[in-house]
């Protein structure tokens, strides 16, 4: 039954794809067929791009691209865009409470990004970690996203939220170093006050003398 439907496809499908129900199903081959690349779970993990190379890659994404997506353009229940804003809004803490693999990008010639990253469920620690993807337009807008997780079939589940977070990190990671002429009036010490060095105890004022 199902290697009738991979049939409308010229592109490489995931396990997950093939599972999907019929309408999901219709959605995702939409927009693989627009991405015009194979599905971002099958593409070799070696084949994307992580660490410093990601300053040059991730588009400019922000926070408004993301409400934008996963909520003001959502086809979608009066509930499901407030299911979306509540895991927009917990996303970065949940990000700093999970483990989150390191963010991958893989990018294509049409300078359509896809990331993906392995993100921990929030209920359990032992379940299979989701594995989230989206396609990010040269000028950050989202054009795609998908999880599958249980609520990955919306595409705004709190493991897309929290990948597209980890994308936004990343450029502004890249702003911070390439401002490096800005002043900054406060800065915020970098190391703890537990680790920095006794200031009412200094050596070397006056002879110190040692009792025997
Ligand atoms: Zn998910």
């Amino acid at each position: 039954m199902s290697g009738s439907r991979v049939t409308r496809v010229s592109y490489k499908l995931s396990e997950l794809a093939k599972s999907l129900p019929e309408v999901e199903f219709k959605s995702y081959c939409e927009k693989i067929e627009e991405l015009k690349c194979n599905d971002p779970l099958v593409i070799d993990l070696h084949l994307y791009k992580s660490g410093s190379d990601l300053k040059k890659l991730i588009p400019p994404i922000t926070r408004d691209h993301l409400i934008l997506y996963l909520i003001v353009e959502r086809r979608g229940s009066d509930f499901e865009k407030v299911e979306a804003v509540n895991n927009l809004l917990a996303s970065e803490q949940y990000l700093t409470n999970t483990f989150s693999d390191k963010l991958l990008a893989f990018p294509l010639t049409n300078g359509t990004v896809i990331i993906r990253s392995h993100i921990t469920h929030s209920q359990t620690l032992s379940a299979k970690p989701a594995t989230p993807w989206a396609a990010l337009l040269s000028d950050g807008k989202i054009f795609a996203a998908f999880c599958d997780c249980v609520a990955g079939l919306g595409c705004s589940c709190i493991h897309v939220s929290a990948l597209l977070q980890q994308a936004i990190a990343h450029t502004k990671e890249e702003n911070s170093t390439s401002s490096n002429n800005v002043q900054i009036v406060n800065p915020k010490p970098i190391i703890p006050v537990t680790s920095l060095p006794c200031k009412w105890n200094r050596p070397g004022k006056g002879p110190v003398s040692y009792k025997f």
